[in-house]
């Protein structure tokens, strides 16, 4: 049986990339290493599972029942690391005691019918696989990741960063992967990766702006800025509008994202730079969406997410979505200039290169 790389096909999906935790574990923020630490421990035991089952990534069978509902199941990890314990909030329950249940109850309700009423899509896997959603999860655990499956969320040390299940981008931006996984389970490593991590940024503040009722103009494009704590609020993880520019302190060090490919980073960190050359694509996006609406973008990204594949790069993802507008321009759906807006965005970032 072929055994795939894991560390390439699977998207660990962290919405704190690594190398912004190594900086604040060099500054000696406790929470950050141990974070790190969990997050290697997550990892590894993601790639057991895997080639537990024939070498095949079997993500679909992970657990998750199909009704063909997207049920939402909310549970309360209290501070531990076991996954689908203590369920605390159920489809259709009355509202918690507990606040960080209640908003990852509510923001992922607001994703799921995002995702079905705007976009006709039945949950993240189209067949109405239900969302599991893992809250509390360890001691002070700075991030927040989708797993294959299902979603974790920590509590944030309370300083730096701030409860990770009360952000609506960041849900959007996690439960997105799963979107992702199911179409074209685009390649975490390098410009595929990139992608990856493009199209979680563009549902996450697209979902956020709809659900706020914000157009482009009066939207802040940033990623994170609601999870940031009292030490580092105005800070934020992202931006899509201006990319580099979302955070610039001595504890998390500089936002890495290039704005155009001419800066195009070609380290080895993050995966080859998932999460910083995704700031290429994310400054066309928003381009786009300034001129012809955040929503109509959105629609057109997500055309052109059901024909990327797993290895597309980034000129192959010009081509994609130029496509995918082509097709509503002839259905009515978008206006003919949006083809010339997407060339001049792609241009404006030294796409195709
Ligand atoms: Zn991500």
């Amino acid at each position: 049986m072929h055994k795939k790389d894991c560390s390439k096909s699977l998207c660990q999906c962290f919405i704190v990339p690594n190398y912004i935790l190594e900086n604040l574990a060099q500054n000696e923020v406790e929470a950050a290493r141990i974070s790190l630490a969990k997050s290697r421990q997550v990892r590894r035991r993601r790639i057991m599972r895997e080639y537990d089952i024939n070498g095949v990534v079997a993500l679909t069978d992970a657990g998750s029942e199909r009704k063909g509902e997207s049920a939402r199941h909310v549970y309360d990890c209290k501070g531990g690391t076991k996954l689908r314990q203590n369920e605390a909030r159920k489809e259709g329950d009355r509202s918690s005691g507990d606040s960080v249940v209640n908003h990852a109850y509510d923001y992922s309700g607001v994703v799921r019918d995002y995702f079905k009423d705007v976009l006709h899509r039945n949950s993240i896997d189209n067949q109405g696989l239900d969302l599991i959603l893992n809250v509390h999860y360890g001691n002070k655990f700075t991030n927040a990741y989708w797993d294959g499956d299902e979603m974790v969320f920590g509590d944030g040390d309370g300083v730096i960063f701030s409860n990770f299940a009360n952000s609506l981008d960041v849900i959007g931006h996690e439960l997105t992967h799963g979107v992702t996984q199911f179409t074209s389970g685009l390649e975490y490593e390098g410009q595929s990766g990139a992608l990856n991590e493009h199209l979680s940024d563009v549902f996450g503040v697209t979902i956020k702006q709809f659900h706020l009722k914000q157009s482009a103009q009066e939207a802040d494009w940033l990623i994170g800025a609601d999870i940031m704590g009292p030490t580092l609020k105005g800070q934020a993880l992202r931006s899509m509008k201006a990319p580099g520019t979302a955070f610039d302190n001595k504890l998390m060090g500089k936002d890495m994202q290039p704005d155009h490919m001419k800066n195009f980073y070609r380290g080895e960190q993050d995966n080859h730079g998932v999460h910083i050359n995704s700031g290429i694509p994310n400054k066309a996006f928003y381009l786009v969406s300034m001129e012809i609406g955040t929503d109509k973008a959105a629609l057109i990204w997500f055309n052109a997410m059901q024909n990327l594949f797993a290895t597309a790069n980034f000129n192959q993802f010009v081509q994609i979505v130029i496509k995918a507008a082509q097709k509503l321009v002839d259905s009515g759906e978008v206006t003919d200039t949006a083809i010339k807006t997407i060339e001049d965005a792609f241009k404006a970032v030294g796409l195709p290169e």
